[in-house]
C-alpha cells in the first residue's frame, strides 16, 4: 500500500468522527464533516475535469477550506499547489503559469492581486471562490462559489489514491530569500514521514490543539495539516497573524502546540501587556526556525510560559530537516544559557536519515571540532523530487545522493550540527570569515534592540566589512545611538566583526518573515 498523508483524514473520521477537527471562530467542524467536505472538494474536481498528476492551486489564508484543500485536493489525484497569499500580481502570475494550474481556488479576500494577476499574464485556471465563513459575507459576484462547488461533489465518492507512494503529492515555491522562488516537488511518501516525524518530536497526540500561527502556505502547511489529522488532533485556524488573537486563542481553546517564525516571537514578547494573558492549562510548545532565532528571543518565550524547540529546515525538504533535541544536562543550566545551547542547530529529525557537513573543496565531511566549516547536506525520506522544470537546479541540490542546502555550518563533537550562514550571507572581511548570524545574535542581546540583521558591505581595503540594520524597540528611539551600539559590540566581540555601520530602520521581510538580506545587500552597496 503506497504511504500517503490521504489515508490521515479517513482513519481520523473512522476513530474520532465526532471529535473537533477544526475550530474558526464559532465555527467548529468534526472529522466527520471535514472527511466528507475534503471528499466533496475532490469529487467535484475530479468532475470538473482535473486528472492525475494535474497541478490544482489555492491561494488561502489559515481558514477551513485551507485543512480541506490538502485532502481534497491530493485526494482527486491531482498536486497541491499553495501560493503565497502576499505575493504580488506578477509573481502570483509566474507561478499559475509555470505550474499549469488548471484551477484555483482563491479566497475572496485576494481577488485584486487574482485578477491584476490573470490581466498580467496568460494563465486561466478555473476558479472557485472561496468567502471567509467567520469573516463578513462578500456580495458575490455570479461566478463559481467554493460551496456551490462543494455542493456538487459526492460526500461518499473515496479518494483517488496515488497509485505509486512517489507520486506528485504537492508543488510549493521556495520563500524567495535569495531571489526568484523555486518549484519544489513532494512525493505522497515524503508527506506521510514528514507528518509522522513531526507528530512524534513534538509529542501530538489526540488531545493535541495545533493552533496555525504560520501561514499554511509555507513549510507549516506541508507539516501541521497532515501531522494534527494523523493523530487525531484539533486545528484552530487564525486568518492572521496578531499577538493579541494568539494569546486570547491559546487560553481560550486550550492551545498546546504552535509554529512561529523568530519574528512572530519577537511580536509575541514585545506585543503591549494588555494583549498579553496568561495560560493555566502547562507549557505551550513553540517550534521556531525558518531563521536562526536568537538566543535572548528563545529565553523570553521560555519565560512566558512557552517551551521552545528550535528547528532547522527548508522548502526542499518538506519544512523541519533537524531539530534541537532536548538534553537532560541543560536542566542545571540558567535559563539563558540553555537559550544558548538551543539556538545552536540540532540532530537530524527521525525521518531524515542523515546529515553531514561537507568540505566544498574535497566533498568529505569536515572535521567534528566545532570550528570548520563546510556546506549542510541532507538526505532522507523526506528530500524533494527536484525543482519543477528545472533541471540545472536540480543537478545542482541533489548531487551524489544528497541534498546541498547552501548553508554553511559546522560538526561539534556532540553530533550536533550548527548553522553558521547561508553561503550568500557569509562576510569575508581581510579574508576573515564573519558569520552575519553571530554579529545578530549578539545585537539582539542588546537591551534596546528589537530586530537587527548584518550583511556584507563592499569596503575598497577589506574587501568586504559587516554593515548592520537594527529596528530599535518601541520607546527605545531616543535612548540609543549609532556610536551605544558599536560600543556594545566593540565590548563583547572580536573587533574585525564589529560592525562599521549602524542603520536604523525598519527590515524588508518575506511573507513568511524571513529578512530580505540581498535588499539590505543593495543598500549597504549604495552607502
Ligand atoms: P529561496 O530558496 O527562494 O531563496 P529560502 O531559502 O528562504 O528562499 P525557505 O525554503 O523558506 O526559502 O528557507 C530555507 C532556508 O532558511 C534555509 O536554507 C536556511 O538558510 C534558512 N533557515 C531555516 N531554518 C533556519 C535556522 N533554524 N537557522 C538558520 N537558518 C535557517
Ligand atoms: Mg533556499
Amino acid at each position: 500500500v503506497p504511504l500517503t498523508p490521504l489515508d490521515f483524514l479517513r482513519r481520523a473520521a473512522q476513530v474520532y468522527p465526532a471529535k473537533t477537527a477544526v475550530v474558526y471562530g464559532a465555527l467548529r467542524r468534526s472529522y466527520a464533516e471535514v472527511y466528507a467536505r475534503a471528499r466533496a472538494l475532490a469529487a467535484a474536481l475530479t468532475d470538473a475535469g482535473v486528472a492525475r498528476g494535474d497541478r490544482v492551486s489555492v491561494m488561502l489564508p489559515n481558514t477551513p477550506a485551507m485543512l480541506e484543500a490538502h485532502f481534497g485536493v491530493p485526494g482527486c489525484g491531482a498536486v497541491l499547489n499553495s501560493i503565497n497569499t502576499r505575493l504580488d500580481a506578477a509573481t502570483v502570475a509566474f507561478i499559475l503559469e509555470h505550474a499549469e494550474s488548471k484551477v484555483l481556488i482563491v479566497d475572496r479576500g485576494f481577488s485584486d492581486v487574482v485578477r491584476a494577476a490573470f490581466a498580467a499574464g496568460t494563465a486561466r485556471p478555473r476558479v472557485v471562490w472561496v468567502d471567509d465563513e467567520a469573516a463578513q459575507s462578500v456580495e458575490p459576484v455570479g461566478e463559481l462559489e467554493y460551496e456551490d462547488f462543494l455542493a456538487t461533489g459526492d460526500a461518499e465518492r473515496p479518494f483517488v489514491m496515488p497509485q505509486d507512494e512517489w507520486d506528485d503529492l504537492a508543488l510549493n515555491y521556495t520563500s524567495g530569500t535569495t531571489g526568484n522562488p523555486k518549484g519544489v516537488v513532494y512525493h505522497h511518501r515524503g508527506g506521510h514521514m514528514n507528518a509522522l516525524g513531526n507528530a512524534l518530536t513534538f509529542g501530538l497526540g489526540p488531545r493535541s490543539v495545533y493552533l496555525w500561527t504560520l501561514p499554511m502556505f509555507h513549510c507549516n502547511g506541508w507539516t501541521y495539516p497532515w501531522a494534527v489529522t494523523a493523530v487525531g488532533g484539533t486545528h484552530v485556524c487564525l486568518r492572521q497573524v496578531d499577538p493579541a488573537a494568539i494569546f486570547r486563542l491559546i487560553a481560550e481553546e486550550k492551545v498546546t502546540h504552535l509554529c512561529g517564525a523568530p519574528v512572530v516571537l519577537t511580536m509575541l514578547i514585545h506585543a503591549p501587556d494588555t494583549a498579553k494573558r496568561s495560560f493555566e492549562h502547562g507549557p505551550v510548545s513553540v517550534a521556531t526556525g525558518g531563521a536562526a532565532p536568537p538566543s535572548a528571543v528563545i529565553d523570553q518565550m521560555e519565560r512566558l510560559g512557552f517551551a521552545v524547540t528550535h528547528l532547522y529546515g527548508m522548502t526542499e525538504c518538506y519544512g523541519p530537516a533537524s531539530v534541537c533535541a532536548w538534553q537532560d544536562e541543560w536542566a542545571d543550566l540558567d535559563l539563558a544559557e540553555r537559550a544558548v545551547m538551543m539556538a545552536r542547530q540540532g540532530v537530524a529529525m527521525v525521518t531524515m536519515s542523515e546529515q553531514t557537513v561537507l568540505d566544498p573543496a574535497t566533498g568529505l565531511p569536515v572535521p567534528a571540532d566545532g570550528v570548520t566549516m563546510g556546506e549542510l547536506a541532507l538526505r532522507g525520506n523526506t528530500v524533494m523530487k527536484g525543482y519543477l522544470k528545472n533541471p540545472v537546479a536540480t543537478e545542482e541540490a541533489l548531487r551524489d545522493g544528497w541534498l546541498h542546502t547552501g548553508d554553511l555550518a559546522v560538526l561539534h563533537p556532540d553530533g550536533y550540527v550548527e548553522i553558521k550562514d547561508r553561503s550568500k550571507d557569509i562576510i569575508i572581511s581581510g579574508g576573515e570569515n564573519i558569520a552575519s548570524l553571530e554579529v545578530e545574535e549578539m545585537l539582539y542581546r542588546h537591551p534596546h534592540v528589537m530586530e537587527a540583521a548584518v550583511v556584507a558591505r563592499p569596503d575598497a581595503k577589506w574587501g568586504e566589512t559587516p554593515c548592520a540594520f537594527v529596528t530599535l524597540k518601541p520607546g527605545s528611539e531616543s535612548a540609543v545611538t549609532e556610536a551605544d551600539i558599536l560600543a556594545y559590540c566593540r565590548a563583547n566581540m572580536a573587533h574585525y566583526k564589529v560592525p562599521r555601520t549602524v542603520i536604523f530602520g525598519p527590515l524588508p521581510k518575506t511573507s513568511t518573515g524571513k529578512i530580505q538580506k540581498f535588499m539590505l545587500r543593495d543598500q549597504a552597496k549604495a552607502l
